[in-house]
């Protein structure tokens, strides 16, 4: 029995009704364009399912972080000329008011029709999931299909309230995110070994501590690693430390030799006196890094123990950049990192996050990867068993409790 117990746009009559898609086209853009459509070709498969069965699609989008709008450079107007592009077919784009222009708009579709609405943070209402907001989207449709993993860790109008007032079925790229996820984290061939990386811990103790509870192994690179070495008493010169978190880090590590999981911290790094592309990198063990340089990625030796660890599981999570990977000198750690999690093709290797999915894209590793989740946010939220009103709000399957 499948793990995912919501209802999907498979278990909906979807013929000649009028459907509201909330999917992620939060997607980057460059002077109007899209540069890169992963997230577009993601909802592809939903948005296909849907015309082929003749349903009336209305989609839905937020992009980016705009105060009002009056920021037209967070228009989704870019995401809906590339999906038409994708799809080869016309997607009608609807600006204006919720309640009048694009319910007009909507009232007018015919059956296989496509429109896009624009950006859903232009109105005030999304963010605060406003009850009336949520019900002027409501009205647009007779269903409700939630499709974007990236924001169901927010309640807001689109993902939350408005399931309220329409029946609400996930969609497919939703559903296989939950179930990947899921399954890793309830039935792991074992080895399972996580590797965390990213700059703050504060960002990832919940999903740290629920990993040492599940994992064999758990990696952890990045700025992270020095509040953990901080922890077991190592200088770690100016590098990034987070004082308040040092105790929590020292318990996480007591907890996890109980459980019987590793914590493997890097072994040496590659530090220099500023984080800058021309900067002065020189390679130090972890106990020898002097008190004006920073370690801003692991070392070669911690390359090879990390590899060595994950070419011997069978499951592997990756979520976050092993140092600054952004600036060349420091971005070896993170290529070498992503080149292990590719190679191992015994186990079933997940990558979430802004960071690691980049990484991934810039080494040209991604068809390495079983799969590769399109949300970062939502899947650490998931991963530490935090709640998703994305997905909470949907309908529950015949004969299933949640
Ligand atoms: P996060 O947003 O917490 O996932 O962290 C991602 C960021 O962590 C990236 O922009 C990296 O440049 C940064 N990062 C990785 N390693 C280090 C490090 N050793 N020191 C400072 N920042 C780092």
């Amino acid at each position: 029995m499948s793990s995912f117990t919501k209802k999907t746009v498979k278990d909906s009559d979807v013929a000649g009704k009028r459907v509201l898609v909330r999917v992620d086209f939060n997607v980057p853009l460059d002077g109007g364009a899209v540069t890169d459509d992963t997230r577009i070709r993601a909802a592809l498969p939903t948005i296909r399912y849907l015309i082929d069965h003749h349903a009336r699609v209305i989609l839905c989008s937020h992009l980016g972080r705009p105060k009002s709008s009056a920021d037209t450079q967070y228009s989704l107007r870019p995401a809906c000329r590339a999906l038409a592009r994708l799809l080869g077919r016309n997607v009608t784009f609807v600006d204006g008011d919720v309640a009048t222009d694009c319910h007009e708009a909507a009232q007018r579709m015919v059956d296989g029709e496509l429109i896009m609405i624009e950006n859903l943070r232009f109105h005030p209402g999304e963010k605060a999931n406003d009850l009336e907001f949520a019900r002027q989207l409501a009205d647009l449709a007779e269903l409700y299909v939630n499709d974007a993993f990236g924001t169901a860790h927010r309640a807001h109008a689109s993902t939350a309230g408005v399931a309220q007032h329409l029946p609400a079925v996930s969609g497919l790229l939703l559903a296989r995110e939950i179930e990947m996820l899921t399954d890793m984290l309830t039935n792991p061939v074992r080895p399972f070994i996580a590797i965390l990386g990213g700059s703050k811990v504060s960002e990832k103790l919940g999903v740290i501590s629920r990993l040492i509870q599940i994992c064999d192994a758990v990696l952890i690179g990045g700025g992270m690693a020095f509040t953990f070495l901080a922890a077991k008493g190592i200088e770690v010169g100016g590098s990034l430390v987070e004082p308040n978190l040092v105790a929590d880090c020292e318990a996480m590590l007591a907890a996890a030799a109980d459980n019987g999981c590793d914590i493997l911290l890097p072994i040496d790094f590659v530090v220099a006196a500023e984080m800058s592309n021309d900067a002065d990198a020189t390679i130090v063990g972890r106990e020898e890094i002097p008190p004006d340089q920073k370690g801003l990625d692991i070392g070669p030796a911690t390359e090879e123990y990390f590899a060595g660890t994950i070419a011997q599981a069978k499951t592997v999570f990756w979520n976050g950049p092993m140092g600054v990977f952004e600036l060349t000198p420091f971005q070896s750690g993170t290529k070498a990192i992503a080149e292990a999690v590719a190679r191992n093709n015994r186990a079933v290797t997940v990558v979430g996050g802004g960071d690691s999915v980049a990484a991934l894209k810039k080494f040209n590793l991604e068809s390495g990867i079983t799969f590769v989740s399109t949300g970062g946010g939502a899947s650490i939220c998931l991963l530490e068993g935090a709640a998703l009103p994305g997905l909470d709000a949907l309908d529950v399957l015949p004969g299933r409790d949640k």
